[in-house]
């Protein structure tokens, strides 16, 4: 399958021929004139899962002209350059769901190959309706939005959804109403992630 990148013949940079060279084991177009290489990497995408007190989950049905339209997914969409990827998460469920949400923590991380020409990386944070009695409202992405027992979705647009829906419907403890993070909840996932860059 061809990779964005493989049919370019001049640098985006500079306007120079471009060519290839190996990085980490992977051909990737650079340039000789100004250096530049081309990193091929999945986007991120950032996804709410907000649960009323009964347990069921808010979703979404996406809109036509996108992928897996007329489907459900839980509110999500890119993480823009520069934006922070919880703030990004709760943009999402504004635009799509009309609801304004505190973002929790992360109940789920998967890579998601639904679109085998655009990988991404997607992140699930659990959240919270900022006021409990907003009513949900379809918008921008999305052209219905509902709430749904997690063991009985409708038709879903990425397998990645499903997962978490079934592990939902299983114990359904594992998101359960949450708080935003502490700081101090905040400044140990910095703490363990310096450890981790240490040992590398
Ligand atoms: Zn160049």
């Amino acid at each position: 399958m061809s990779r964005p990148g493989d049919d370019w013949t001049c640098c985006p940079r500079c306007g120079g021929p471009l060519g290839w060279v190996e990085r980490g084991g992977i051909p990737r177009p650079a340039c000789a004139t100004c250096d530049f290489v081309f990193f091929l990497n999945p986007g991120v995408g950032a996804a709410v899962v907000v649960r009323d007190p009964s347990g069921r989950v808010l979703l979404v049905q996406r809109a036509p002209g996108h992928f897996g339209a007329r489907r459900w997914c839980f509110p999500c969409g890119y993480v823009e350059w520069g934006e922070d990827v919880r703030a990004a998460a709760a943009r999402e469920a504004l635009e799509e769901a009309g609801v304004a949400v505190v973002i929790g923590e992360v109940v789920q991380v998967a890579s998601n190959f639904h679109e085998p020409g655009k990988p991404t990386v997607g992140i699930w944070f659990a959240a919270e309706l900022l006021d409990p009695d907003a009513t949900p409202s379809a918008g921008d992405d999305a052209s219905g939005v509902g709430w749904f027992d997690p063991a009985t979705p409708p038709p879903l647009a990425f397998p990645t959804d499903a997962a978490l829906l079934a592990r939902l419907a299983q114990s359904p403890a594992a998101v359960s109403a949450t708080s935003a993070p502490s700081a101090a909840a905040s400044a140990g996932v910095r703490k363990r992630a310096n450890r981790r860059s240490r040992a590398r």
